[in-house]
């Protein structure tokens, strides 16, 4: 019979690692299980991609930095870096769960989740598991979008591009204009390469001050000089129909009844599917397409699944970065804590911390000025 742990948090990227350093702080029994190795959805960034959120060791002043995953921890302070490309974050990570000795197993990919009397059962490449709980946290970005309209097949994700410098060609197309292509445009564009990228919303006029609609400061700072160049040109507000193969290239055409012509692989910066649609079984979405939870994170089809990062969808609420998401890792180990009877006092630290947000009436609240 197999052991029956208290938890399982699917992936160890910063939300599992998150969820996981409170609930060691609980004596939970739990364990992480990951498919691949700690942080590996950052191993796989385009060698010269950075974070946008700045790192800064605000630590003492009640604020932590922006892409520390648990308090008291700082990515600035850990890499000497304030933009940290994704190799070095993984790092980061890596210094984290062996500094809480978080319990991972690595390279287990969890195929299918089901629930039978109270129970979890969780089918992976290496055998089942079973668990009381399980925390989905096997993120937005290792899955990519690779067929959003006919002809798809034939670009290049930028996700699966391991280097910009590494890639042949001159005369580039990007299919997507928020964070991914525009970083994609500006790592071409500096290497003298030509680029049009083809964009359905024009996210670097956006009159908004959330970085999850309109592109982040530090992305539009650095493509801005492109914009005056003859090495950037921006097809907006166009969606691209399809991408046909010819004898010397592709054509690229659009909802307007434009063709625009590259040499090579068009580079489709065209989003992710996200894990969750390996747990579909267990979920209903909402209108915005996310899983349909309640106050805690928890599935309102499965109880005692729950889900951390950034899929997490309230409302229109997007929490697509990590000094977003992170703000819920402590509601959802405590909804779990307070079931199993666990030493919940590591969590007045999290609120002091301000690492602990159970009111969501702020979210969405713009800059005055
Ligand atoms: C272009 C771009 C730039 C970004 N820049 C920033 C930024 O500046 N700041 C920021 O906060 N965020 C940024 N992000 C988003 C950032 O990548 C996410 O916030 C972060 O990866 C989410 O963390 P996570 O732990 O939820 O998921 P992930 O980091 O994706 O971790 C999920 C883990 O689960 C594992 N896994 C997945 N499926 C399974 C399975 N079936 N079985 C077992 N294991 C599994 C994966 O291998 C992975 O290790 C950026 C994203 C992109 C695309």
């Amino acid at each position: 019979m197999n052991k029956i742990y208290d938890v399982i948090i699917v992936g160890a990227g910063p939300s599992g690692i998150g969820v996981a350093a409170i609930l060691q702080k609980m004596k939970v029994s739990y364990l992480i299980l990951e498919k691949e190795d700690i942080g590996a959805t950052f191993s796989r960034w385009p060698k010269e991609m950075k974070f946008i959120t700045p790192s800064f060791p605000a630590q003492g002043f009640g604020q932590t930095d922006l892409n520390a995953v648990v308090p008291k921890t700082s990515p600035a302070y850990t890499l000497d870096m304030e933009h940290p490309p994704g190799e070095a974050y993984t790092e980061y990570l890596n210094v984290v769960a062996n500094h809480f000795a978080i319990p991972i197993k690595k390279g287990v990919q969890v195929n299918r989740i089901n629930k039978k009397d109270s129970i979890f059962s969780i089918d992976t490449s290496k055998g089942f598991y079973q668990s009381r709980y399980v925390v989905w946290a096997g993120g937005e970005y290792q899955y990519p979008e690779l067929t959003p309209f006919p002809g798809a097949d034939l670009g290049v994700h930028n996700s699966l591009v391991p280097s910009w410098e590494k890639l042949d060609g001159d005369d580039f197309i990007i299919i997507g204009g928020y964070e991914s292509g525009m970083d994609a445009a500006y790592q071409l564009g500096k290497l003298g390469k030509k680029v049009t990228v083809i964009a359905r919303t024009n996210t670097w006029e956006l009159d908004n001050s959330n970085p999850s609609i309109a592109l982040s400061v530090y992305t539009y700072n650095r493509v801005r000089q492109l914009f005056d160049s003859d090495l950037l040109k921006v097809a907006g507000n166009t969606a691209v129909t399809n991408i046909e193969e010819k004898a010397s290239g592709y054509d690229v055409y659009t909802n307007d009844g434009e063709v625009y012509f590259t040499p090579v692989r068009p580079i489709l910066a065209t989003g992710f599917k996200g894990s969750t649609t390996l747990i579909e079984n267990l979920v209903t979405r909402g209108k915005h397409g996310g899983v349909l939870v309640n106050e805690t994170d928890e599935s309102v089809d499965t109880p005692g699944l729950f889900l951390a990062g950034s899929e997490l969808r309230h409302d229109s609420h997007i929490f697509c970065y990590i000094y977003k998401f992170r703000q819920r890792f402590a509601i959802v180990a405590e909804a779990i804590g307070q079931r199993l009877n666990s030493d919940l006092s590591i969590l007045e630290m999290y609120k002091q911390e301000n690492f602990y947000l159970n009111d969501l009436s702020m979210c969405g609240e713009m800059c005055q000025c």
